[in-house]
């Protein structure tokens, strides 16, 4: 089944008002002749509005880097899915391995989440990763499947073909570290494998699952090559217009 690539810059904690809307008018550029394939942001909470206002043109889509199963209501530093869409957002990075290992999110928490953005009508987009600890002993597969379960647990076939998942192996996060094409292959494989038993064969066929883990323009392109590698989630990497530009003109 072909799968319609989804190629997503995360920004993280950075940019000001104006270095979000400069970042995003360059993105909006070089993204305008793109139409095999899905660009997505995720700017911080701050800018959304200002970045969708910026790309109301262009195809990009925005998406928050985070996201409350609740709609509104005493929930301190949170946002909930309807601020983001009123905010011109459309999706909702989930579970990334900064939640989990600063603030202590886990796989209960994200599946909340989860559910808050189907239900509201955002774009999930899962994260899922081992650490490098977890890989040297042995329990890649073992982690990711828990992740994959329990973060997905409750979602119905109809809610999984809106899902996106990324596998970001935390080793290779901001650490300037590519997994191998053939190590993310084959992550993404076994991810493919367990959506199958999970739901029915043709959703896990449909489902994009990106990898994350230090993509840049040298090595956009092997990566892209793998047959269950469906896009890109990119943090350093899109911060600079010229790099960002390149992955998302991948070949
Ligand atoms: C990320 O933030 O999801 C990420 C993969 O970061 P980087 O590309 O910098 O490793």
């Amino acid at each position: 089944m072909k799968r319609r690539p989804l190629l997503a810059g995360n920004w993280k904690m950075h940019t000001t008002v104006i270095e979000a809307c400069h970042l995003a008018a360059e993105i909006g550029k070089c993204s305008a002749d793109l139409d095999d394939r899905d660009v997505l942001l995720a700017p911080p909470f701050t800018v959304i509005s200002e970045v969708a206002h910026v790309l109301r043109e262009s195809r990009v889509l925005i998406a928050s880097q985070n996201v409350c199963w609740e709609e509104q209501g005493a929930f301190t530093g949170e946002i909930s899915p309807t601020m983001v869409k009123s905010a011109g957002g459309t999706a909702a990075i989930i579970g990334h391995s900064e939640r989990r290992q600063i603030f202590h999110e886990d796989n209960g928490m994200i599946n909340k989440r989860v559910h808050g953005a189907l239900h509201f009508g955002l774009l999930p987009i899962l994260c899922i990763g081992e650490t490098l600890e977890e890989r040297e002993a042995g329990k890649t597969f073992s982690v990711l499947e828990e992740q994959v379960r329990e973060g997905l647990g409750g979602v119905s076939s109809d809610d999984m073909r809106k899902t996106v998942v990324a596998y970001e192996p935390v080793w290779a996060i901001g650490t300037g570290k590519t997994a191998s094409k053939e190590q993310a292959q084959e992550a993404h494989a076994f991810v493919r494998k367990l959506l199958a038993e999970m739901y029915e064969k043709d959703i896990a066929e449909s489902v994009r699952i990106l990898y994350g883990g230090s993509v840049n323009p040298d090595n956009v392109d092997e990566l892209m090559a793998q047959a269950d590698i469906d896009g890109a989630l990119v943090g350093g990497a899109a911060l600079k217009a010229e790099s960002f530009c390149r992955i998302i003109n991948f070949t």
